[in-house]
């Protein structure tokens, strides 16, 4: 087994994705180890393939809700009509033949920790499957909204696929003076510069549309822009200038989504033209039944993924919390989803082969938020393992600590940064999907 070359790579993790076909490592004589991973997006299929790349002999099966991924990255671009949605529509072919994957259709419905299984509904039925160890990977579900939201009616867009289309084609209805109004959730949620960038390509459109005298109002749950606030105040104020209405500490009081309205702390609107109201997150309902921390993440220890109840069931991606100085600086990202899927497959093969993890491990992830449908802001953040300190600055214990941040500055906000955001988004399906 080539471990300094999946170590290198652990190290590498936080640059950008890169295919990385290394020798097998488990060479069980008897029957292998059975893996089942639930959530075939960017954390669960990448760990399922790396799974097999390192693990050799490891009886991987991936189980998604769905036949097909729809990738969030890029799905704002979908809403605004620049890119069709076959361009995020991510299959599970590559992982079945070229990996030897067993991916299932059905839906995670429970788990029995103390008997190492799951069970899935599947359209034939319910499946019992049986794990040395579990990986959840199922992305974010909402808190409850108040009031009467009815997502059919006035869409999130925050899981892409039928409500991706449901907002472009509420976007394409607009016409002069009709107000486009949207929410950002309490952080954390997922994407930190998401929300801001669909505000930024929305007014885009209404502008190159013609929509004389559309608005796009922002209602902001947070004290002020949660990521790359420079990149957006200039968006806001002085690329859309006008267009762009931006109002934060807008808690949501109600939401009636049969008249399209909203109350916030800070501010109301009845009868938007597009009301896209995006709820406060937290993980995924198969991961909610794991210990929760406050904000309604699945608390795991970095090494491994782990839980502190059960070892071997590993939360990756946006349903989990890492440790961290800042609890919140660690994004739930796709990229930072890949990083972790890696980071947890190794940590399983060296658990399956009787070795402790790896403690040399880094993290990291890069954003692109496009401006317009020429130029893109971007954003990257990378993490080590080692300490981390409490608001006192005394070590509160071990996590991942951001050793870099770098954001664009408003002249970096160009044409290049648009083409790299197209590299960067393929290298990163064909990393966890190819
Ligand atoms: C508008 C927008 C733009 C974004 N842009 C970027 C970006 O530029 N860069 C970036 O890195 N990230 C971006 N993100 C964030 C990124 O999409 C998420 O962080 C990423 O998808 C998280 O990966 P995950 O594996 O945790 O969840 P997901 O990728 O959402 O995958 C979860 C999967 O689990 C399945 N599932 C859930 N529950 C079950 C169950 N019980 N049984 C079976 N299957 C189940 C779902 O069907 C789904 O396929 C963006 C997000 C949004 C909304």
């Amino acid at each position: 087994m080539n471990t300094l070359g999946r170590r290198q790579f652990l190290k590498l993790a936080a640059v950008l994705p890169a295919l990385a076909a290394l020798p097998g490592l488990a060479r069980a004589t008897t029957a292998p180890p059975r893996v089942v991973v639930v959530g075939a997006g960017f954390g669960g299929a990448t760990v399922a393939k790396y799974l097999r790349l390192w693990g050799g002999n490891i009886d991987v099966t991936l189980v998604d809700a769905n036949a097909r991924h729809t990738s969030c990255i890029l799905s704002n671009l979908v809403v605004t009509g620049e890119l069709a949605m076959s361009r995020i529509s991510l299959g599970f072919h590559a992982l079945r033949t070229r990996y030897g994957i067993n991916v299932l259709q059905g839906r995670a419905l429970s788990i029995d920790a103390p008997g190492n299984s799951v069970t899935i509904r599947t359209p034939g039925g319910n499946q019992v499957l049986p794990y040395d160890h579990l990986v959840l990977s199922p992305g974010i579900d909402f808190s409850p909204a108040p009031g009467n939201w009815n997502p059919s009616l006035t869409p999130h867009a925050w899981q892409a696929g039928a409500q991706t289309t449901l907002l472009k084609n509420q976007l394409a209805s607009m016409r002069n003076n009709d107000v486009f109004v949207m929410t950002v959730p309490k952080a954390p949620y997922r994407c930190p510069p998401g929300p801001y960038e669909r505000a930024a390509v929305v007014a885009d459109y209404l502008k190159r549309k013609g929509r004389t005298g559309a608005r796009v109002i922002v209602l902001d749950a947070n004290a002020g822009i949660t990521a790359e606030p420079e990149a957006f105040e200039h968006a806001f104020n002085i690329t859309h200038a006008g267009v762009i209405e931006y109002y934060p500490n807008a808690s949501v009081e109600s939401v009636d989504s049969a008249t399209r309205s909203i109350v916030t702390s800070a501010k109301s609107i009845s009868r938007a033209k597009v009301l896209n109201y995006i709820p406060d997150q937290r993980a995924g309902a198969i991961a909610a039944s794991m210990p929760l921390d406050s904000a309604g993440f699945v608390p795991v220890d970095p090494l491994t993924y782990g839980t502190a109840d059960h070892p071997n069931i590993h939360v990756i991606g946006d349903a989990c919390a890492v440790p961290a100085t800042d609890s919140k600086a660690v994004p739930k990202s796709g990229h930072m989803a890949n990083a972790e899927a890696k980071i947890c497959a190794d940590a399983i093969i060296r658990l399956l082969n009787g070795e402790t993890p790896d403690e040399d491990i880094a993290t990291g992830s890069a954003c692109y938020s496009p401006i317009t449908n020429k130029i893109s802001s971007w954003l990257s953040a990378n993490f080590a393992y080692g300490d981390i300190f409490d608001a006192n600055g005394q070590v509160k214990g071990k996590g991942m600590h951001r050793v870099d941040l770098g954001e664009a500055a408003s002249d970096m906000i160009d044409g290049d940064s648009y083409q790299d955001m197209f590299k960067w988004a393929e290298s990163l399906f064909a990393d966890s999907f190819g």
